[in-house]
């Protein structure tokens, strides 16, 4: 049994046509890389150099410390703060291709950049609504786990199996582990792990990839953890649902670095019963506060961040934002809570409300 490919034929071809005609190629990930846009990125870019092009990978700000083990990602540039040295690399660039967002402004300012460049660009990416005139070969399966998912389905297509290199397999098995939470939610599709089966093949030690993106923590970002969840967490029982909050503030008292906010959100889903967590962060850069939400089941979360938070993102894992202060994220919170009471008075623990089969559809985190 092999897994079934979610490469089009005809996606293929353009492929091959748009690679065979570039020779400078610039690879981007979305703002916030995470595993998998990291992942995705470094595998392609060393697929891209085993076929003889020059390849460069470019992401618009710093991405955590946890990543940095990743093969390749010590070659990675950083946009923000290094403007004057990234964009003649981008404007070099006879092919673009973006990993992992389905849209320029999910870059910022870089996407702003490659907005004026001529180039042409190729999207791989598996979010819901992918911008389609933002690229001309768009390989776009939300249905999937991840891009990296989605990537080495395009390398099986094009080579198979045998010329992948360990690395590849490494950074490609990050970016799965990583959107599906080391395969605890969007992970129900058994072409998964027949892809995870090849890649252990070219000898991947899985067990030390998981160590090395989870066990990571510093003592100060686990002291917050224990501060988060003693002090700060708010349970709304008859609702299912949790808020926590993070300011500026405890930032600094806590001496908590960008990125180590990640995964807070999903502590409070582990009390039983539990279908919604929020999670309410001060910007360090901007004045507003960045929401995360996650849910079990079929809480739709990128439905209440782009209808109350100007965001978006998956079933259960999306975010957003709010213009202002702390207090009036709180009183927008409390309005997306009204507006969904109904959904989230049903228990999550009754049966109804548990779906059965595979659950394959978009509910991946990025
Ligand atoms: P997080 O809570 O980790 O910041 O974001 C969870 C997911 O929500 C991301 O992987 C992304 O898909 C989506 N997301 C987060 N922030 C935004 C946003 O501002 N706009 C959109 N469209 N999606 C977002
Ligand atoms: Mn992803």
């Amino acid at each position: 049994m092999s897994p079934t490919s979610p490469i089009l034929p005809e996606q293929l071809s353009l492929w091959h046509e748009m690679i065979g005609r570039a020779t400078n190629i610039v690879i981007t990930a979305h703002r916030g890389p995470d595993g998998d846009a990291i992942g995705s990125a470094t595998a392609l870019c060393s697929w891209l150099r085993r076929c003889g092009k020059r390849a460069t990978i470019v992401v618009p700000n710093y991405f955590p410390d946890f990543l940095h083990w990743m093969p390749l990602a010590k070659e990675i540039l950083v946009y923000d703060g290094h403007e004057a040295d990234v964009k003649p690399a981008v404007e070099a660039a006879d092919l673009l291709i973006m990993c992992d967002h389905g849209e320029l402004n999910r870059m910022w300012t870089l996407g702003e950049l490659v907005a004026t460049t001529t180039a042409p660009r190729i999207m791989i990416d598996h979010h819901l609504n992918p911008d389609t005139t933002a690229a001309q070969l768009i390989i776009s399966r939300p249905e999937l786990s991840s891009t990296c998912e989605l990537l080495m389905q395009l390398m099986l297509a094009d080579e198979g199996i045998e010329p992948m290199t360990h690395d590849e397999a490494v950074s490609l098995y990050t970016g799965m582990m990583t959107d599906t939470g080391a395969f605890t939610y969007a992970s129900n599709n058994p072409d998964i792990y027949e892809l995870i089966s090849l890649l252990l093949t070219k000898g991947i030690d899985k067990d030390k990839i998981y160590r090395n993106v989870f066990f990571t923590y510093s003592i100060e970002r686990l002291r917050l953890m224990g501060y988060m969840l003693y002090a700060k967490l708010e349970v709304m029982k008859k609702i299912h649902c949790s808020l926590m909050t993070f300011t500026e503030a405890e930032r600094r008292r806590f001496n908590i670095k960008a990125g180590e906010t990640e995964g807070l959100v999903n502590l409070p889903l582990q009390m039983r019963g539990m279908k919604l967590s929020i999670f309410l962060r001060e910007d360090s850069e901007r004045p507003v506060i960045r929401v995360s939400l996650r849910s079990v089941d079929d809480f739709p979360c990128n439905e209440m961040a782009a209808r109350f938070f100007n965001g978006g993102g998956h079933k259960n894992a999306a975010g957003g934002e709010v213009v202002g202060t702390m207090d009036d994220a709180r009183k927008q919170v409390q309005r997306a809570l009204t507006k969904y009471m109904p959904m989230l008075k049903e228990s999550p623990l009754s049966p109804s409300s548990t779906t059965s089969g595979p659950a394959i559809g978009g509910s991946s985190a990025d």
